[in-house]
Protein backbone atom coordinates (compact mmCIF):
# COMPACT_ATOMS: atom_id res chain seq x y z
CA UNK A 1 0.00 0.00 0.00
CA UNK A 2 1.44 3.05 -0.84
CA UNK A 3 2.20 4.96 2.09
CA UNK A 4 1.68 9.10 3.17
CA UNK A 5 4.83 9.98 2.34
CA UNK A 6 4.72 7.93 -1.25
CA UNK A 7 1.31 9.81 -1.70
CA UNK A 8 2.90 13.37 -0.76
CA UNK A 9 6.17 13.46 -2.74
CA UNK A 10 3.91 12.31 -5.84
CA UNK A 11 1.93 15.20 -5.24
CA UNK A 12 5.17 17.42 -5.25
CA UNK A 13 5.99 16.06 -8.49
CA UNK A 14 2.76 16.16 -10.01
CA UNK A 15 2.90 19.94 -9.05
CA UNK A 16 6.28 20.55 -10.61
CA UNK A 17 5.46 18.52 -13.58
CA UNK A 18 2.01 20.84 -13.87
CA UNK A 19 4.04 24.15 -13.01
CA UNK A 20 7.10 22.80 -15.79
CA UNK A 21 4.18 22.43 -18.40
CA UNK A 22 3.25 25.74 -17.86
CA UNK A 23 6.64 27.40 -18.03
CA UNK A 24 7.33 25.86 -21.20
CA UNK A 25 4.06 26.68 -22.62
CA UNK A 26 4.88 30.24 -21.80
CA UNK A 27 8.09 30.13 -22.87
CA UNK A 28 6.69 28.87 -26.38
CA UNK A 29 4.29 31.45 -26.37
CA UNK A 30 6.47 34.28 -25.76
CA UNK A 31 8.83 32.97 -28.10
CA UNK A 32 6.58 33.16 -30.64
CA UNK A 33 5.60 37.10 -29.71
CA UNK A 34 8.98 37.91 -29.89
CA UNK A 35 9.59 36.93 -33.50
CA UNK A 36 6.37 38.66 -34.66
CA UNK A 37 8.03 41.67 -35.72
CA UNK A 38 10.40 39.91 -37.88
CA UNK A 39 7.85 37.57 -39.37
CA UNK A 40 5.96 41.00 -40.13
CA UNK A 41 9.22 43.01 -41.25
CA UNK A 42 10.22 39.48 -43.23
CA UNK A 43 6.41 39.76 -45.14
CA UNK A 44 6.99 43.76 -45.81
CA UNK A 45 10.53 42.56 -47.34
CA UNK A 46 8.64 40.37 -49.85
CA UNK A 47 6.41 43.08 -50.43
CA UNK A 48 8.81 45.51 -51.30
CA UNK A 49 10.65 42.59 -54.11
CA UNK A 50 7.45 42.63 -55.51
CA UNK A 51 6.88 46.19 -55.71
CA UNK A 52 10.26 46.69 -57.16
CA UNK A 53 9.80 44.22 -59.99
CA UNK A 54 6.88 46.05 -60.63
CA UNK A 55 8.99 49.32 -60.87
CA UNK A 56 11.71 47.82 -62.97
CA UNK A 57 8.97 46.26 -65.35
CA UNK A 58 7.20 49.86 -65.51
CA UNK A 59 10.72 51.43 -66.34
CA UNK A 60 11.31 49.18 -69.08
CA UNK A 61 7.80 49.94 -70.74
CA UNK A 62 8.82 53.53 -70.40
CA UNK A 63 12.13 52.94 -71.86
CA UNK A 64 10.58 51.13 -74.93
CA UNK A 65 8.28 53.31 -75.92
CA UNK A 66 10.64 56.70 -75.84
CA UNK A 67 13.04 54.46 -77.65
CA UNK A 68 9.95 54.34 -80.00
CA UNK A 69 8.89 57.75 -80.09
CA UNK A 70 12.97 58.76 -80.34
CA UNK A 71 13.28 56.57 -83.77
CA UNK A 72 9.71 57.46 -84.82
CA UNK A 73 10.83 61.14 -84.45
CA UNK A 74 13.61 60.22 -86.53
CA UNK A 75 11.79 59.01 -89.20
CA UNK A 76 9.58 61.66 -90.43
CA UNK A 77 12.57 63.91 -90.22
CA UNK A 78 13.96 61.33 -92.87
CA UNK A 79 10.37 61.43 -94.88
CA UNK A 80 10.75 65.34 -95.07
CA UNK A 81 14.02 65.29 -95.81
CA UNK A 82 13.24 63.05 -98.50
CA UNK A 83 10.21 65.08 -99.85
CA UNK A 84 11.88 68.33 -100.02
CA UNK A 85 15.48 66.68 -102.12
CA UNK A 86 12.51 65.10 -104.26
CA UNK A 87 11.42 68.70 -104.66
CA UNK A 88 15.05 69.85 -105.18
CA UNK A 89 15.45 67.67 -108.00
CA UNK A 90 13.21 70.02 -110.12
CA UNK A 91 15.73 73.15 -109.73
CA UNK A 92 18.95 70.84 -110.35
CA UNK A 93 20.69 72.22 -113.26
CA UNK A 94 23.38 69.67 -114.33
CA UNK A 95 23.00 65.88 -114.62
CA UNK A 96 25.59 64.91 -112.68
CA UNK A 97 24.21 67.45 -109.26
CA UNK A 98 21.06 65.14 -110.24
CA UNK A 99 22.42 62.01 -110.49
CA UNK A 100 24.25 63.04 -106.61
CA UNK A 101 20.74 64.13 -105.65
CA UNK A 102 19.19 60.91 -106.54
CA UNK A 103 21.73 59.21 -104.64
CA UNK A 104 21.29 60.66 -101.27
CA UNK A 105 17.66 60.45 -102.24
CA UNK A 106 18.32 56.35 -102.43
CA UNK A 107 20.69 56.84 -98.88
CA UNK A 108 18.15 58.42 -96.90
CA UNK A 109 15.85 56.08 -97.95
CA UNK A 110 18.41 53.08 -96.85
CA UNK A 111 18.78 54.65 -93.67
CA UNK A 112 14.74 55.71 -93.12
CA UNK A 113 14.15 51.58 -93.57
CA UNK A 114 16.98 50.64 -91.70
CA UNK A 115 14.92 52.73 -88.65
CA UNK A 116 11.35 51.82 -89.26
CA UNK A 117 12.47 48.11 -88.89
CA UNK A 118 14.23 48.90 -85.97
CA UNK A 119 10.99 50.71 -84.72
CA UNK A 120 8.88 47.04 -85.80
CA UNK A 121 11.42 45.52 -83.46
CA UNK A 122 10.42 47.39 -80.70
CA UNK A 123 6.85 47.50 -81.39
CA UNK A 124 7.19 44.18 -80.60
CA UNK A 125 9.59 44.86 -77.64
CA UNK A 126 6.67 46.60 -76.25
CA UNK A 127 4.43 44.23 -76.80
CA UNK A 128 6.07 41.76 -74.61
CA UNK A 129 7.00 44.54 -72.03
CA UNK A 130 3.51 45.24 -71.89
CA UNK A 131 2.26 41.87 -71.16
CA UNK A 132 5.16 41.24 -68.85
CA UNK A 133 3.99 44.47 -66.68
CA UNK A 134 0.59 43.06 -66.44
CA UNK A 135 1.20 40.10 -65.39
CA UNK A 136 3.51 41.60 -62.71
CA UNK A 137 0.53 43.97 -61.83
CA UNK A 138 -1.59 40.34 -60.91
CA UNK A 139 0.76 39.38 -59.06
CA UNK A 140 1.62 41.91 -57.13
CA UNK A 141 -2.00 42.42 -56.24
CA UNK A 142 -2.18 38.55 -55.35
CA UNK A 143 0.76 38.74 -53.10
CA UNK A 144 -0.72 42.15 -51.27
CA UNK A 145 -4.01 40.34 -50.47
CA UNK A 146 -2.23 37.48 -49.75
CA UNK A 147 0.03 39.68 -47.25
CA UNK A 148 -2.54 41.30 -45.60
CA UNK A 149 -4.30 38.19 -45.02
CA UNK A 150 -1.46 36.81 -43.33
CA UNK A 151 -0.96 40.04 -41.51
CA UNK A 152 -4.48 40.21 -40.08
CA UNK A 153 -4.12 35.99 -39.08
CA UNK A 154 -0.98 36.76 -37.66
CA UNK A 155 -2.41 39.80 -35.06
CA UNK A 156 -5.67 37.90 -34.32
CA UNK A 157 -3.07 35.30 -33.29
CA UNK A 158 -0.88 37.71 -31.07
CA UNK A 159 -3.66 39.21 -29.46
CA UNK A 160 -5.01 35.71 -28.94
CA UNK A 161 -1.41 34.75 -27.39
CA UNK A 162 -1.34 37.80 -25.17
CA UNK A 163 -4.63 36.86 -23.64
CA UNK A 164 -3.66 33.23 -22.99
CA UNK A 165 0.19 34.24 -21.70
CA UNK A 166 -1.84 36.46 -18.85
CA UNK A 167 -4.15 33.73 -17.88
CA UNK A 168 -1.27 30.93 -17.90
CA UNK A 169 1.28 33.26 -16.19
CA UNK A 170 -1.30 34.12 -13.26
CA UNK A 171 -2.21 29.99 -13.06
CA UNK A 172 1.17 29.15 -13.19
CA UNK A 173 2.19 32.01 -9.98
CA UNK A 174 -0.65 30.36 -8.05
CA UNK A 175 1.16 27.43 -8.76
CA UNK A 176 4.84 28.38 -7.86
CA UNK A 177 2.84 29.24 -4.44
CA UNK A 178 2.37 26.08 -3.53
CA UNK A 179 5.55 24.73 -4.11
CA UNK A 180 8.08 24.67 -1.18
CA UNK A 181 10.65 27.41 -1.24
CA UNK A 182 13.71 25.10 -1.36
CA UNK A 183 12.45 22.78 -4.19
CA UNK A 184 11.09 25.96 -6.08
CA UNK A 185 14.63 27.26 -6.63
CA UNK A 186 15.96 23.93 -7.55
CA UNK A 187 13.40 24.23 -10.27
CA UNK A 188 13.72 27.38 -11.26
CA UNK A 189 17.71 26.92 -11.48
CA UNK A 190 16.69 23.88 -13.74
CA UNK A 191 14.58 25.26 -15.74
CA UNK A 192 16.99 28.32 -16.72
CA UNK A 193 19.80 25.86 -16.89
CA UNK A 194 18.28 23.08 -19.20
CA UNK A 195 15.15 23.93 -20.08
CA UNK A 196 13.24 21.38 -18.71
CA UNK A 197 13.55 20.78 -14.90
CA UNK A 198 12.47 17.25 -14.62
CA UNK A 199 12.81 14.23 -16.53
CA UNK A 200 10.70 11.07 -17.26
CA UNK A 201 12.84 7.63 -16.45
CA UNK A 202 11.48 5.05 -18.49
CA UNK A 203 12.83 1.50 -18.39
CA UNK A 204 15.59 2.53 -16.11
CA UNK A 205 16.41 5.53 -18.99
CA UNK A 206 16.74 8.99 -18.38
CA UNK A 207 14.33 10.36 -21.33
CA UNK A 208 16.24 14.09 -21.25
CA UNK A 209 19.70 12.87 -21.21
CA UNK A 210 18.98 8.90 -22.52
CA UNK A 211 21.38 7.65 -19.53
CA UNK A 212 20.74 4.73 -17.70
CA UNK A 213 19.79 4.90 -14.31
CA UNK A 214 21.72 2.60 -12.03
CA UNK A 215 19.30 -0.37 -11.15
CA UNK A 216 19.38 0.23 -7.85
CA UNK A 217 18.32 3.92 -8.13
CA UNK A 218 15.47 3.07 -10.69
CA UNK A 219 14.08 0.33 -8.04
CA UNK A 220 14.10 3.21 -5.21
CA UNK A 221 12.69 5.84 -8.01
CA UNK A 222 9.59 3.26 -8.67
CA UNK A 223 9.59 3.33 -4.65
CA UNK A 224 8.92 6.86 -4.64
CA UNK A 225 9.90 7.44 -1.16
CA UNK A 226 12.51 10.18 -2.25
CA UNK A 227 12.87 13.22 -4.68
CA UNK A 228 16.12 12.15 -7.03
CA UNK A 229 18.00 13.87 -9.50
CA UNK A 230 19.58 12.26 -12.62
CA UNK A 231 23.05 11.55 -11.74
CA UNK A 232 23.97 12.50 -15.54
CA UNK A 233 21.73 15.77 -16.11
CA UNK A 234 20.54 16.79 -12.65
CA UNK A 235 16.56 17.02 -13.68
CA UNK A 236 14.22 16.08 -11.06
CA UNK A 237 13.48 11.98 -12.39
CA UNK A 238 10.09 10.77 -11.92
CA UNK A 239 9.21 6.99 -13.09
CA UNK A 240 7.41 7.84 -16.63
CA UNK A 241 4.97 4.87 -16.75
CA UNK A 242 3.38 5.89 -13.61
CA UNK A 243 -0.31 6.66 -13.86
CA UNK A 244 -0.67 9.95 -12.15
CA UNK A 245 2.56 11.31 -13.95
CA UNK A 246 0.75 10.53 -17.70
CA UNK A 247 -0.68 12.87 -19.80
CA UNK A 248 0.02 16.46 -17.73
CA UNK A 249 -0.53 18.73 -20.31
ZN1 LIG B 1 19.23 12.56 -17.34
Amino acid sequence: MESEENKKLSQKIRLLLILQSYDQSIRQKKERLKAWPSILKELDREMEQHNQELESATRSLMEVKARRKELEGKVSELESKIKKRYMQLYEVKSNKDYQEMLQEIDDLKDKKNKLEDQVLDLMEAMEEAEKRLKEIKNTVSEKQKEVEKKKEALKKEMEEIGVSLKRMEAERDRLKSEVEPDLLSTYTRLMEMKGAALSPVIKGVCQACHMSIPPQKFIELLKCQTLMNCPNCERIIYWGEEEMFINIS
